[in-house]
């Protein structure tokens, strides 16, 4: 366990691995998948030598497996997933002979990758318990992508960033030396480091994510004594308004243009890809009779639907990059200036069903903004604030509290009938925001227990754990 003083950092950066680096790295995504299932082989075991299943041709086994075990009442469940802290990965990696394409065997792999593998299986077992109408039983995963995706943990004791701060030293590998993989200058930490994580992109870039301990956080945002209101909005001119009026907007334009030039190269994919169907078709058609076959090409060979592949992946991820450089820009400019931020809980699944709305609303990420601004407050020892979503914010009037029940959705700006106050409607709703969540914050408003610091996420739930000792209040 981390000392209740120390924090822990997050950091993702791109690398740089070559040729040879890439490989090395490739196979280990391959073999975490590899381990996973070969875990999960083990421990559904039992069921797959059933009888009622063996008796099913090959592919069909494991979705019979899968409904098996979720019709087994749940002590049974729960004894069939005890046996996974009987195995060890050293048995499946000392045992297991397979070549990959690569050359390496499991046992030439990163075995710290192994023990993380099983962590994050009996995490998803975890879950599945705690939660078995969100999270099902865990499942194979296919290793179709494994080319293109995919990412692997490994231990921070092997790895170790170099003084110059642009090289990391991944994994001890007796067999062979992988050299230092460079990577853009990282985030400057004395730190100690946790554990990392290596990514790969359908773009074909590569990227690690390190946890870092800490004293205190490296971000520094000084209190100024304000609070404010947000209300989030899916229109064009406004995304995030507060209640002084400064609006926030996601830049909507660029995103659409980059939509359109993926919705181009999809089809010059679809249609690259019944290019290769019918070369394949006549090929094998051919073959049936050839005396000497030819080579049939796989999806992966065919270089020109690669690079088209890339390039849409190379689209998606810029579009996720606008998002996300809008969203911590404008989340940490909220976090330097306010001490209290108040939001709405937003019902985001509910909303999405709405499918007018569902398009924008998806594009807006509000879920992302709420998350970032939580931890952005948290980490600044400042409080965010959340009200019930059902409250009429955008029909109340601010000065009066008339609640005009004909407001509609088109309507951006009105005036109070009562009062003859006029109204921008997202300013209105994000000062009411703001006044109901100060009520509110007066009233749950808490120190921990346990360690004394002050409630920083504050909802109607009279229970909260503190964020800094994890400890229960009530
Ligand atoms: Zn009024
Ligand atoms: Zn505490």
């Amino acid at each position: 366990m981390q000392k209740a003083s120390k924090v822990l950092e997050g950091r993702r950066v791109r690398i740089y691995p070559n040729v040879k680096q890439k490989q090395y790295l490739q196979f280990n995504i391959f073999a975490n998948i590899k381990m996973w299932n070969a875990l999960l082989g083990q421990v559904y075991q039992p069921i797959a030598d059933l009888d009622e299943i063996q008796k099913l041709p090959r592919n069909k086994r494991s979705k019979e497996i899968y409904k098996y075990i979720e019709r087994l009442p749940y002590e049974e469940r729960k004894d069939l997933f005890k046996s996974l802290t009987k195995i060890t990965t050293k048995s499946i990696y000392d045992s297991d002979k397979t070549v990959f394409a690569s050359g390496y065997t499991l046992k030439d792999g990163d075995t710290m990758n192994y023990v993380y593998t099983q962590r994050t299986l009996q995490t998803a077992i975890n879950n599945h318990f705690k939660n078995p109408k969100h999270f099902g039983i865990p499942r194979f995963k296919t290793t179709k992508f494994v080319n293109n995706q995919g990412s692997y943990t490994t231990a921070a004791k092997v790895c170790g960033i170099k003084e110059d701060g642009v090289h990391i030293k991944l994994g001890k590998f007796p067999k062979f030396k992988l050299g230092l993989v460079k990577m853009v200058n990282h985030y400057p930490s004395d730190g100690r480091l946790y554990k990392v994580t290596i990514t790969h992109e359908p773009s074909d870039k590569w990227f690690i994510s390190f946890v870092f301990e800490q004293d205190k956080h490296t971000v520094n945002r000084p209190k100024t004594g304000l609070s404010t209101g947000i209300d989030l909005n899916v229109t064009k001119d406004s995304h995030i308004v507060l209640d002084n009026g400064k609006a926030y907007q996601l830049p909507y334009d660029k995103i659409r243009k980059l939509e359109r030039k993926i919705e181009k190269e999809n089809v010059k994919r679809s249609r690259k890809y019944e290019q290769w169907k019918r070369e394949v078709a006549n090929i094998e058609a051919d073959n049936a009779t050839a005396l000497t076959p030819k080579h049939v090409p796989t999806l992966s060979e065919r270089s020109n639907y690669q690079k088209n592949r890339i390039k849409i992946a190379k689209l998606h991820s810029q579009i996720k990059n606008i998002k996300q450089y809008y969203i911590k820009t404008t989340c940490s400019e909220i976090a330097n200036n306010y001490d209290v931020v108040v939001m709405e809980d937003l019902n985001v699944s509910g909303m999405t069903k709405n499918h007018n709305m569902a398009r924008a609303i998806t594009r807006a990420n509000f879920r992302e903004i709420r998350d970032t601004l939580t931890y952005m407050m948290d980490w600044a020892d400042k409080q965010i604030v959340f009200i019930n979503r059902w409250s009429p914010t955008s029909k109340k009037c601010n000065q009066c509290g008339y609640i005009k029940q004909d407001l509609s959705l088109d309507d951006r700006e009105w005036d109070c009938p009562s009062c003859h106050v006029h109204h921008i409607r997202d300013v209105n709703a994000a000062k009411n925001i703001h006044d109901e969540g100060m009520e509110l914050l007066k009233k749950m408003s808490s120190n921990c227990k346990k360690c004394g610091r002050k409630r920083t996420v504050i909802t109607k739930d009279t229970a909260w754990t503190c964020t800094k000792c994890n400890a229960k209040n009530k």
